[in-house]
């Protein structure tokens, strides 16, 4: 019989947890490392939607890239949704379990599927330790120089995004690309430090758009939910190797939605 306990020893060779960022909180956080699994549903985030999916598939464990409890819960008020949706998994004895920014890091992770999505070669981490471990983001090259409004075509079509923003930022035309999938408006001077053309990721602020202009690096803002989907997919096909038992059921959500709605 496999228990929580098996799968999350597997999601620590995939996500080393040692990877995550200090104010993050990945890990098991509903549930018991004891209790048996049989069927495990992938997800971005633990949603009402993909929990009600998670009781429809009969699902022990739920595994997503964003943690479910990510504050201090104050209460679990079962009158508010996410005591609700505490109390629901409780009562169907489904464990939730988070893959946060290990899985952004992880060698084979967010950041390195977006960067193949793209097509990037000579891949390194666009932030680098001393050890070599790896982190957050990705740097590479295009195989033929383009330009942004090319390129931001191609990335909504590869991302299959419903929308992006792009900032423009000088005339240059894009060769070194760096990317950050879900929020990493934070690193685009470090992907202009390192050369780099023109940078993805998402949740990109105004002001931040003023200072990637003023740098003259491009911008490619294509949503928190499209530079992160893709791993969703990609996870429940390396748990499936990974755990390669026979009792075990993995399958992916593939209904997930971007939050915002372009009109
Ligand atoms: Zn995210």
């Amino acid at each position: 019989m496999v228990k929580i306990v098996d799968v999350m020893n597997v999601m620590d060779k995939i996500a080393p947890r040692k990877l995550a960022e200090q104010w993050d909180n990945p890990g098991l956080l509903v549930g018991s490392p004891d209790n048996a699994v049989r069927r495990i549903l992938v997800a971005l985030d633990a949603t009402d939607r993909v929990v009600d999916k998670a009781v429809d598939f009969g699902a022990d464990l739920i595994v997503t890239h964003h943690p479910m409890i990510f504050k201090p819960l104050k209460h679990i008020r079962t009158d508010l949704p996410e005591g609700a949706k505490i109390q629901k998994l409780i009562k169907h004895d489904i464990s939730v379990f988070a893959a946060h920014t290990n899985l952004d890091s992880a060698v084979g992770g967010v950041n390195d599927i977006l960067a193949e999505i793209i097509g990037l070669t000579e891949i390194r981490p666009l932030l680098s330790t001393p050890d070599d471990t790896p982190t957050l983001g990705r740097i590479g090259y295009l195989k033929e120089e383009t330009d942004i409004d090319k390129f931001s075509k191609f990335v909504k079509e590869k991302l299959k995004a419903d929308y992006i923003r792009i900032i423009k930022g000088d005339n240059r035309k894009i060769k070194k690309v760096a990317l950050c999938g879900g929020s990493g408006a934070e690193f685009i001077s470090r992907a202009d430090f390192l050369g780099a053309d023109a940078y993805i990721t998402g949740d990109v602020r105004y002001h931040d758009g003023e200072h990637a202009q003023a740098l003259g690096i491009h911008i490619i803002d294509a949503g928190h939910f499209a530079t992160e989907y893709p791993v969703v997919k990609a996870l429940a096909s390396i748990m499936r190797n990974e755990i390669a038992l026979k009792d075990i059921e993995i399958i992916e959500d593939t209904e997930g939605r971007d939050v915002f709605t372009v009109v």
